[in-house]
């Protein structure tokens, strides 16, 4: 196998597939990235995912994080000079992290290990990705543009469940040639999430409010990309489309660094054996995350069970359990955990591809049937193999409060809601492996939530006045007064202070994120 790779890689960059057999020439990473979804509606894979051996990773301990993202990096063969892409990670896992560990473990206890991806700029782990894609994008235009291939300037629209705007707005703010619009379900995000993102200075953003829920601002931004007459209006005020949705292989290849990295980790600090296995869960949404942690397993990392952490929106978790992912009659609860509220798990599609034999037209069908129906059922063989991979819990609004307030209690140790409900899931599943819990944000992006974990009060009851009226700042002092937990990072304690630059709800629709688009570029 890695000869076969070797003799690939002497002959030519490793290039990209997608999921629906749509595309008849398989494309290289620059344009992968640009492009963001493939056309048909499909999503882009490697046709080949590379291997590292137990020793390439265990020596990634001792390297800088940077270095580690690169050798991964060269390994996926990308066709852009190996020297580039080691600068662009340092420019990535720099100084706009916390610490220089970029993502530090902590062990909590026996045999479960916190893998802290929230050090960032946004304080949520989708920067670990959304610090890095920018660049990747801005050197990938830069050099399709040099080959001729390109004229035209990218406007990236993103719908957003609350931490992918902020880490999309700071990522590509500034970039040249590159402007952000981000919609976010209004009403359906954290008063420091909504202020983080209509806060954002540059010349280069726009955010809107959309009157629907997160599912609504996805269906409706894939259908604007799906538009083309609309693509053709844009390419007049001289713009293309793309997007930095978790649907961007450029989104997914990041996160599949840190899994690597973190078991390398985990035997520097001797909590397993090289060689041994870990299992790794992860509070999952739109399936990027633990599906970045199934390719660091298939590229030779020892994990063996992949955990899927739901909360009361469980479709991914009844569908491990079934086979049969069915949204027919199914209500979106909004719960503590609001980057999680999804039934649409858009990254799905890239996993059931893997796992199904790399079959695009069975996965095509499913697509339709989800589309059309609702529903769809995976055959035997592809729900055999999920069983193998994945285990899957779902923890109710009530148990992730008291899993914040039980952790703070015994561990000293303050959780944001979508970590809690990984960390109980982690309990819920475990064997005998040590567990590796991605902890997604930082407890001070969902204060209200976690205010009311620590003062015992249901999921569904309001805060009391005086609380309620506090800003998510203040009310993010109060409980670090109450904890000793003073850790607020810089970006989130200084957002009261800040002005908000955007106001805009639209419609649920196609034709008003058109129109929003079309005025905002009317600007750039
Ligand atoms: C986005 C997000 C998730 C879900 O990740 P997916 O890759 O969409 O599955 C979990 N926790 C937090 C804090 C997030 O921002």
């Amino acid at each position: 196998m890695d000869h076969l790779l070797d003799r690939e890689s002497r002959f030519g960059a490793n290039c990209y597939v997608d999921t629906r057999n749509a595309v008849s020439q398989p494309v290289p990473f620059t344009k992968a990235v640009i492009e963001g979804l493939a056309p048909g509606g499909g999503l882009f894979v490697p046709q080949e995912v590379p291997h590292l051996t137990l020793d390439e990773i265990t020596r990634f301990a001792d390297m800088p994080y940077p270095e580690r993202a690169a050798f991964i990096y060269r390994k996926f063969n990308i066709d852009l000079p190996d020297d580039e892409i080691l600068d662009l990670m340092y420019t990535s896992y720099g100084p706009n992290f916390d610490t220089p560990e970029v993502c530090p473990i902590t062990k909590l206890e026996d045999n479960i290990y916190m893998l802290e991806l929230w050090h960032g700029p946004t304080s949520a782990f989708k920067d670990m990705a959304l610090q890095c894609l920018p660049n990747f994008f801005g050197a990938s235009a830069q050099k399709l543009r040099g080959a001729g291939e390109l004229n035209t300037g990218f406007c990236i629209l993103v719908a957003t469940s609350g931490d992918t705007g902020k880490a999309a707005l700071e990522g590509f703010k500034g970039v040249p040639g590159v402007c952000v619009g981000v919609l976010y379900p209004d009403g359906g995000v954290s008063d420091i999430q909504r202020k983080q993102m209509v806060t954002t200075t540059g010349d280069n953003v726009r955010v809107w409010a959309m009157r629907g829920n997160f599912d609504d601002c996805q269906t409706n931004v894939k259908r604007v990309f799906a538009d083309d007459a609309f693509a053709k209006d844009i390419e007049g005020q001289g713009f293309a489309l793309s997007s930095a949705n978790s649907i961007n292989w450029g989104r997914l290849l990041p996160q599949i660094v840190y899994y690597m990295s973190g078991y390398a980790d985990l035997v520097a600090k001797g909590a397993v054996s090289q060689g041994d296995p870990i299992d790794v869960c992860v509070p999952t949404g739109n399936f990027g995350n633990i599906l970045a942690a199934w390719y660091a397993k298939q590229m030779g990392t020892p994990i063996q069970n992949l955990m899927c952490a739901s909360n009361e929106n469980r479709v991914l978790t009844d569908f491990i359990q079934t086979g049969t992912y069915d949204i027919s009659d199914r209500e979106f609860v909004l719960t503590p955990s609001p980057s999680m509220d999804i039934l649409v798990s858009s990254n799905l599609e890239r996993q059931l591809y893997e796992l199904a034999g790399r079959d695009g037209s069975a996965i095509a069908s499913w697509m339709a049937d989800l589309n059309e129906k609702r529903a769809f059922e995976v055959d035997g063989a592809t729900f055999a193999k999920i069983q193998e991979t994945f285990s899957a819990d779902s923890i109710s609004n009530e148990e992730c409060l008291e899993t914040i307030r039980s952790v703070f209690k015994a561990q000293d140790y303050l959780m944001d809601p979508h970590t809690a409900v990984a960390y109980k899931t982690a309990c819920n599943l475990k064997g005998s492996n040590p567990v590796l819990v991605a902890s997604t944000a930082h407890w001070a992006k969902f204060g209200n939530n976690v205010y009311k974990a620590l003062h015992e009060m249901k999921p569904s009851e309001e805060l009391p006045g005086d609380v309620a009226s506090l800003t998510g700042c203040q009310l993010n002092e109060l409980i670090a007064n109450e904890t000793g937990k003073h850790d607020i990072p810089k970006g989130l304690a200084d957002l009261d202070v800040m002005p908000v630059r955007f106001t805009d709800v639209i419609d649920a629709n196609m034709a008003s994120a058109e129109d929003a688009v079309s005025a905002f570029l009317e600007t750039q």
